[in-house]
């Protein structure tokens, strides 16, 4: 059944392009989501059902109370995952955008020692750390996924202040200040562990951006984003 969302029809265009730019950038494929606060209940989320992101349509929304739950009538079945989101939500206030995904690039970083680190501007968000939730520390039995409040609220303690957190055999979450923030970090977060990784096979050590170098840029990136966001909505909405 379809609910009516508490969220403007800017915020459900651009959940919706969301899910669909992500899967074009191949950062989700059949599994992974993306999710928004209300905009006009705050205390409330906007993440589509179960489905793959390539197929979300504005139908598709659910809206999510503070624990993460559909609300009373929706019957219709939300993902696994969502505590992931909830969880977030609850604890840092400021984020209004999360996207969990399983990027591929990213895996390597939160099987060893090696840190994920800004290695180029469009990575500069990373300056905050990538720090490694490893779920067997809350739960010794576990099948990885984030599937009550509990596992989401450890994993938004790993996140802490940061910007990112990676997930051990399993993949990553990332926060943003709008929709468009969130993407933007899940598609780059995905770039740099590539251009990371290719950049340990050549003469080291690598030269990553420092601290300040990483938050002035992050800064900036913020004040271009409806650049990339216009090409990519474009590209991802002209596919059914
Ligand atoms: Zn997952």
């Amino acid at each position: 059944m379809k609910t009516k969302l508490s969220a403007s029809k800017a915020l459900v265009d651009d959940l919706v392009a969301g899910s669909r730019i992500l899967a074009e950038h191949q950062v989700l494929d059949a599994y992974g989501h993306i999710s928004a606060r209300s905009d006009r209940r705050p205390g409330r989320f906007i993440m589509s059902r179960s489905l793959a992101p390539a197929l979300v349509t504005a139908a598709d929304l659910m809206e999510l109370d503070a624990d993460s739950e559909p609300l009373p009538g929706d019957k219709r079945k939300g993902f696994l995952e969502r505590y992931i989101h909830g969880e977030i939500y609850r604890a840092r206030p400021e984020v209004m955008a999360v996207v969990h995904s399983h990027s591929p690039s990213v895996i390597p970083f939160g099987a060893t020692k090696t840190k994920l680190r800004p290695i180029y501007h469009m990575g500069s968000f990373l300056w905050s750390g990538a720090p490694v939730f490893d779920i067997r520390k809350v739960r010794e039995e576990n099948d990885l996924l984030i599937r009550d409040n509990p596992l989401g609220k450890a994993l938004a303690g790993t996140l802490g202040k940061c910007n990112c957190v990676l997930m051990r055999g399993h993949g990553m979450t990332v926060i943003g200040d709008s929709v468009p923030e969130a993407v933007f970090r899940a598609i780059y977060t995905e770039m740099n562990a590539r251009m990371q990784l290719q950049a340990t096979q050549l003469e080291g050590p690598i030269d990553f951006l420092s601290d300040e170098e990483g938050r002035r840029s992050t800064a900036s990136n913020r004040g271009t984003i409806e650049r990339p966001w216009e090409l990519w909505k474009k590209s991802a909405l002209r596919r059914k």
